[in-house]
């Protein structure tokens, strides 16, 4: 369907910063600085002050950055690594990829995993834990480093949808041992193309991560270190991320203030549930926009036959995937959200018209004799 209003819109953006694309990708052209140069080290250098850590390590997606963390955090055979229920799947297949069992945990009402319920999975074979800071909304990092420090487990945090969030007052990503990062480009920082990153205040982290995405190889010597991996981020996505990353900041309260604008325009709907949810140690980055309706399948056609593209996240957890053969336990709140989310159109291209037209055709949806 040719939406009106699209969920992203890559090339309207490409069009709101065309002369500085332009110019990155003309130097990288003419230089021709195809892997891991310049470029790509001041990328990793701003992307680490960023996000407050030491390093950053440049990869070629955000399930590359959970597979090396794990690889390096020593997650092996037989070690079970805590997970949420309701995430993406590469946050657990990072766990089954290096022969590790992921533990899946319900999460509460605000889609992040529920700490409540993180110290009955909890048993000799945990290694680690990933705490996902799902839809820009950080996790619970004052109980989760609070459980690690307990039961001496590693934290690796997936952080592919929260750049720039904060947790009391620290930026997401420089809390674990590794903080991981996607530049898929329906995130909040996109590439024109996959990327991803590991953040780390550790430099033997830092070290084996940069050894392990080229080959396991030390350049400076020749000598191998790993059986490793072919996983950099292209130096000509570095040069257009850094770009972006530039304009971030600004683009993170933009996001703020489109998701002022759906609370307004939504609280006076009944039957939906909006992303409010109070804790005054949490900072927001709204990578996605997401409410709940027990009138969901119904809305999410409604919207498309008004032009509006909006994406499920997700439709069926990930854990109910017949060929997966994971262990067969279910989570509740996982499926009720499965049955109930819908999120809306969230990028920094869309007009403050364009937010009102959603909203609008929300309403026209709620107020109509079918419900
Ligand atoms: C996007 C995403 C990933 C994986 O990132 P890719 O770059 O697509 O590999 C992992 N976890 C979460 C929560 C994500 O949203």
């Amino acid at each position: 369907m040719n939406h009106k209003i699209r969920f992203v819109d890559p090339g309207k953006n490409y069009r709101m910063i065309r002369a500085e694309i332009d110019a990155a990708y003309k130097e990288v052209m003419e230089k021709g600085d195809l892997i891991m140069r310049g470029q790509l080290k001041r990328f990793e250098e701003r992307l680490a002050a960023f996000v407050g850590t030491k390093f950053a390590i440049g990869l070629n997606s955000g399930y590359d950055a959970l597979h090396i963390s794990l690889i390096i955090a020593g997650v092996k055979a037989g070690d079970e690594v805590i997970v949420p229920a309701h995430t993406f799947l590469a946050t657990a297949s990072a766990v089954v990829n290096v022969g590790g069992k992921p533990v899946l945990v319900d999460v509460a009402g605000d889609y992040n995993i529920d700490v409540n319920r993180i110290e009955e999975k909890v048993t000799p074979r945990t290694k680690a834990i990933i705490p996902v800071h799902l839809n820009g909304r950080p996790a619970d990092m004052e109980r989760i480093m609070a459980i690690a420090e307990k039961y001496k487990l590693v934290v690796v945090e997936d952080a592919c949808q929260s750049l720039g969030a904060k947790f009391q007052g620290k930026r997401v990503g420089s809390f674990g041992l590794t903080g991981c990062w996607s530049f898929y480009p329906f995130k909040i920082l996109g590439g024109y193309g996959d990327g991803g990153a590991i953040t780390t205040d550790d430099a033997a982290v830092a070290r084996a991560a940069s050894l392990l995405r080229y080959n396991g190889e030390d350049r400076d010597t020749g000598e191998y270190h790993y059986h490793g991996f072919t996983c950099l981020l292209d130096n000509l996505q570095a040069a257009f991320l850094d770009v972006k990353l530039a304009h971030l900041p600004e683009w993170i309260e933009r996001r703020r203030a489109i998701a002022a604008r759906y609370n307004a325009g939504l609280s006076c709907v009944p039957q939906v549930i909006l992303p409010h949810f109070v804790d005054p140690r949490v900072e927001e980055v709204f990578q996605n926009y997401v409410i709940r309706t027990p009138f969901r399948d119904a809305l999410f056609d409604y919207l498309a036959a008004a032009g509006v593209e909006t994406l499920i996240h997700w439709r069926k957890p990930y854990y109910m995937h017949k060929e997966l053969a994971m262990d067969g336990q279910r989570f509740p709140e996982t499926e009720a959200i499965s049955r109930g989310v819908i999120s809306l159109p969230m990028n920094v291209e869309i007009a403050d018209d364009e937010v009102d037209y959603v909203i609008q055709s929300i309403r026209s949806f709620f107020e109509g004799d079918e419900r």
